[in-house]
């Protein structure tokens, strides 16, 4: 089959690989019928994260139909259509049951993994052997662990663009929301214009929030956001500094301050100074910026990957101003329900942010459009054709 394999930093190859099978009784076999590139694969593309090895197959966010099911599995069954969860949860311990699945003990099992952190963790798919070195999704055919946990039933009633990215980016969106308690009312600050921020914009607008404030220093994307989000009010940190500029926009801070952007942007460190003055932050200190600008007793919520230390965090303000702070991988199956349901009634459209739509042979191309962010590259959704 073919596939989108790393090969070296910036370096994605298209290859012929062999076909995986069913190999645990709760596996199933999913021939992809769509899938995209995620901000968080330039992480391991750009050789950020380690724990690739060449050959690796990329992807986290797929679709396809179900081609076979081991023994065990019980809700899903050939000719299924379903859309695939990035992170893999076996669904009976401890965390999966109080819904938390991205976090999942799983025990007992040969996908039972362990992390970069000696926790047990089913891993993710196409991220590197730091997270079990799962084959990913770009790729014309992939095995998906848990079958009953991690895959969810699309109605036919639904294209692939609408329903693709359950996978993540839709739930990573929504799990802002959730992290950030996004309220009717609120002003949201939203740091990243990439897929995973805008679909932020559009859920913290449909959760009812008051003004949204979208900051980046790409101008296409923020004038994207502008056409297609009626409303959002943008911060070209370019042009200004976040901070400051945030601050004339909304004197007391916003309510919610959301981090979508990853720790491969945040390359600086505060100096002394700049850390006792506090306006003064270097726009890459990303962290750091949303703990000064959020209003006192505030939600900071990152969903931006961040891989181990990053910044000299911002632990005086953090306390000083009564901040909550929450982060965290998407547990995707527990929005799922509700997600699709606000899909079929037309609430949330996520698909105008595709911008590319490929087949998955252009995968070296997409990769450099969507890593450099040229020819308006917002969202990549690739088709394998076997
Ligand atoms: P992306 O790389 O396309 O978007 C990030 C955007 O942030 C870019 O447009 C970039 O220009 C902008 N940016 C860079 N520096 C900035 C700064 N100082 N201030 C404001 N904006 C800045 O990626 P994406 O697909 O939108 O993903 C965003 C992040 O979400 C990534 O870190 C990704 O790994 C992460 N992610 C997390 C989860 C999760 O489960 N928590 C799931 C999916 C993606
Ligand atoms: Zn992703």
């Amino acid at each position: 089959m073919k596939a989108a394999v790393w090969t070296g930093n910036f370096k994605i190859e298209v290859q012929d690989k062999p076909k995986p099978s069913i190999t645990n009784k709760h596996d199933a076999l999913l021939r992809v019928t769509s899938t995209a590139i995620c901000g968080s694969d330039l992480h391991l593309y750009g050789g950020y994260m380690p724990g690739m090895e060449k050959g690796d197959i990329m992807g986290h966010e797929f679709m396809g139909i179900v081609e076979d099911v081991g023994e065990d599995v019980t809700t899903i069954k050939k000719g299924d259509r379903v859309v695939a969860c990035f992170d893999i949860a076996c669904g009976h311990c401890g965390q999966c049951n109080n819904k938390l699945f991205s976090e999942c003990d799983v025990t007992n099992s040969s996908d039972a993994q362990e992390d970069l952190y000696g926790h047990r963790t089913a891993g993710l798919f196409g991220f590197s052997h730091m997270t079990g070195g799962y084959a990913g999704g770009q790729a014309d055919f992939a095995r998906v662990p848990f079958a009953d946990v991690n895959l969810i039933k699309v109605p036919s009633s639904l294209t692939d663009q609408q329903v693709l990215f359950l996978s993540d980016i839709l739930c990573t969106a929504w799990h802002a929301m959730e992290l950030g308690e996004v309220k009717k009312g609120d002003v949201v600050a939203i740091w990243g214009a990439g897929p995973v921020g805008l679909l932020a914009v559009q859920c913290a607008q449909f959760r009812g929030a008051k003004r949204v404030i979208l900051i980046d220093n790409v101008k296409y994307r923020l004038e994207y956001a502008s056409q297609k989000l009626p409303g959002v009010e943008l911060l070209d940190f370019g042009e200004h500094n976040t901070v400051k500029r945030l601050k004339e926009m909304v004197p007391n801070g916003p309510d919610v301050c959301i981090e979508a952007v990853g720790f491969h942007y945040a390359k600086t460190l505060l100096s002394k100074a700049e850390m006792l003055v506090g306006l003064q932050t270097d726009p890459a200190d990303i962290i750091n910026e949303l703990i000064i600008s959020c209003r006192k007793g505030g939600i900071v919520s990152i969903v931006g990957v961040y891989a181990a230390t990053c910044n000299r965090f911002m632990i005086g303000p953090l306390m000083e101003k009564n901040l909550t702070m929450r982060a965290g991988q998407t547990p995707c199956q527990k929005y799922w329900d509700e997600l699709l349901g606000y899909i079929e009634s037309g609430k949330l459209d996520p698909t105008f942010i595709i911008s590319h739509e490929p087949a998955l042979t252009e995968a070296t191309k997409m990769y450099k459009l969507f890593n450099d962010k040229q020819d308006g590259c917002l969202k990549v959704i690739m088709h394998p054709t076997a």
